[in-house]
């Protein structure tokens, strides 16, 4: 049995969270673009110098650097068993990119599983993140601050949402509300996997 898993979501939905939490509970790895290239930046490396801006403000990191950050990982070891994609893919060139990747190692997605979050709770989120850190003396993500969020959303709403309809057809797509409790938006992700599991 594989579990190969894209959560799929605006940014602030609680990707990060939930993959966190499901990769402990399922023993598969998270692969989380943004804290890839997070990681990059933190190390000044030449790739963390290229998108540091981009990131910044709010932009998307070509499709080529993140296609080739991803296929290189997803042919480690560890995701032999399935993995859970956080915040990839975001364009229809990565999801063909990442089609393609699968194809050729005879695999295929399983779950896209979007969560779903109104604007102004994913705003109010990304308000509260950025006092949580600053109250702990940590320095805020740079690009949790109301203008970047907007374009982060526009972006979603432009790039990355219309990505769906193609999960949708292939009839792997379901949705979980993201505003619940941490807890139950496990609960409902993990009974999506269950319950088709055993039908
Ligand atoms: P995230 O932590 O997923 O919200 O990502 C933070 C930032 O990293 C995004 O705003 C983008 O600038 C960049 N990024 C992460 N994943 C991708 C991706 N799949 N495609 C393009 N840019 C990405």
């Amino acid at each position: 049995m594989s579990l190969n898993i894209v959560l799929f979501g605006p940014p602030g939905a609680g990707k990060g969270t939930q993959a966190q939490i499901l990769a402990n509970s399922l023993g598969i790895p998270q692969l989380s673009t943004g804290d890839m290239l997070r990681a990059e930046v933190a190390d000044q490396s030449t790739l963390g110098k290229k998108v540091e801006k981009i990131m910044e403000e709010g932009g998307l990191v070509s499709d080529e650097i993140i296609l080739d950050i991803i296929s290189e990982r997803l042919q480690k070891e560890d995701c032999q068993k399935g993995f859970l994609l956080d915040g990839f893919p975001r364009t229809r060139p990565q999801a063909e990119g990442l089609n393609l990747t699968l194809n050729k190692v005879g695999k295929a997605l399983d779950y896209v599983i979007e969560i779903v979050v109104p604007k102004e709770t994913l705003m109010s989120r990304s308000q509260l993140r950025k006092r949580e850190a600053m109250a702990k003396g940590e320095t805020p993500r740079p690009d949790d601050n109301p203008e970047v969020m907007e374009k982060r959303l526009q972006t979603y709403a432009d790039q990355t949402f219309p990505i769906l309809p193609f999960y949708k057809v292939l009839g792997i797509h379901t949705e979980v509300d993201g505003t619940l409790p941490i807890d139950k938006v496990t609960k409902d992700i993990l009974g999506i996997i269950d319950n088709s599991e055993a039908a």
